[in-house]
């Protein structure tokens, strides 16, 4: 790197230049963090795809087409070819984005479609658009909530809730995993102006369901409000894919939905937030990631709406993820695995050991099946999986061909008689 470049790069805000002493620190202490984190064992490595999002994928290194169990690829529209035509149609119409937020220029006539769309996706009054759904659960609780309001947080939501939840000053309460007795006592001794609990719909490490109909009961009773974080469930879970609330047969009666249009709905990118007017109004006026961040794109906004067009036609997806999920549930149930969580896509395949986790999905990946073990600090100590994610688009064909190897890993690494 020439002078010049090592100069240009590292001067910082207000043209000051770091030192070389201050990066060659900085280089330390965050390689001995890094060389840490690869001996514990959980350092991340990403695998590069070299083709579209899909059942079937190529990775590089390998001309072989793999079969791909780890995507939030729900619906399988991630590469549908209507939703691209779509999406390039909006692009050339449209051009590739506003360059602004969206209360300068940024708001076009699609984006006030896209969010009355979702608005009655969900049977909700209206929408804003975020630029993802970790945006739209930073942007929320902060705007709404003051010192005198009090927010009861599922210990296990995700992580952008809990961040959400940190920004904002309202009183915190954590409540046990789904634990309903503990969210009634703390309601019950709260003197919170506002009350709102807050909870994942599905818990994505586990598969696991918010008891929903007894949180909205528990909610009227202490005139507390509900939210609920719907990314792995809107789109295909629940009879006709409205979520957590129609699987819980409360339709309509949580205040607040927060989604992503990152997984099931085409897989590109954006959140939401959907409810009262007024909420969503004042979202508009206060909340600082809507406010201070560039509107979705064109073509982002396209994959949106046509995948809304869709789901409002038919839930044929729906049901076809659904009977996948059985199908792949059922047979591992039956040839000796613990499959973790309730009818749901998500389909932890629990081993507790975290090295028996790891060597389990490489043997996968020998037999052309891409999934990934879990381990700690992701999940609790001694409770490492590999989590399945079951899609509408595999075939049965498909689906069988990963019973298949898991049978066949399962037997040879003594998981499994
Ligand atoms: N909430 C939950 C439960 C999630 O699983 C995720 C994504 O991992 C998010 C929020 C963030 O969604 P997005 O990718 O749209 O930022």
């Amino acid at each position: 790197m020439s002078t010049f470049s090592k100069i240009f790069l590292f001067r910082g805000a207000g043209g000051r230049h770091y030192s070389a002493a201050a990066q060659t620190q900085l280089r330390e202490i965050l390689g001995t963090q890094l060389a840490g984190i690869k001996e514990a064992g959980t350092f991340k490595a990403e695998r590069i795809i070299t083709s579209s999002q899909s059942t079937q994928i190529t990775v590089q290194g390998s001309e072989k087409r793999i079969l791909n169990f780890c995507a939030n690829n729900y619906l399988g529209l991630a590469n549908n070819p209507e939703i691209v035509e779509y999406s390039r149609t909006l692009l050339e119409k449209y051009g590739a984005g506003l360059s602004s937020v969206r209360f300068i220029c940024g708001t076009q006539d699609i984006h006030k479609q896209l969010e009355q769309k979702i608005a009655q996706f969900h049977g909700r009054e209206d929408t804003i658009l975020y630029a993802s759904c970790f945006d739209a659960n930073a942007g929320i609780f902060e705007a709404i909530l003051t010192p005198e309001d009090a927010v009861f947080s599922d210990e296990l939501n995700h992580a952008s809730i809990i961040d959400g939840i940190r920004l904002c000053k309202a009183k915190k309460q954590r409540y046990k995993h789904r634990d309903l007795a503990d969210l009634e006592r703390q309601l019950r001794e709260s003197d919170g102006r506002l009350k709102l609990i807050a909870t994942d719909g599905v818990f994505s490490m586990d598969g696991n369901i918010a008891p929903l109909a007894r949180i909205v009961e528990l909610a009227k009773k202490y005139d507390a409000l509900v939210f609920v974080d719907e990314c792995h469930a809107t789109g295909f879970f629940g009879a006709t894919g409205r979520g957590t609330e129609e699987y819980d047969n409360v339709m309509g009666e949580v205040d607040i939905i927060n989604s992503t249009l990152g997984k099931a709905l085409g897989g590109a990118s954006g959140g939401y937030t959907t409810g009262p007017t007024e909420l969503i109004s004042f979202l508009r006026q206060k909340s600082r990631p809507y406010l201070f961040s560039n509107t979705l794109p064109p073509a982002v906004v396209a994959v949106g709406l046509k995948v809304m067009d869709m789901l409002l036609a038919s839930s044929e997806l729906t049901q076809r993820v659904q009977s996948n999920t059985q199908r792949f549930r059922t047979a591992m149930t039956k040839a000796g695995f613990t499959i973790a969580g309730e009818n749901h896509p998500i389909c932890p395949v629990m081993l507790g050991d975290a090295r028996l986790a790891s060597t389990f999905a490489d043997e996968m990946l020998t037999r052309g099946i891409y999934v990934i073990g879990f381990s700690y600090p992701v999940v609790p100590q001694g409770k490492a999986r590999i989590r399945v994610q079951i899609s509408a688009a595999h075939t049965e064909a498909e689906i069988d061909q990963a019973i298949g190897a898991f049978i066949e890993v399962g037997r040879s690494l003594k998981v499994i008689q």
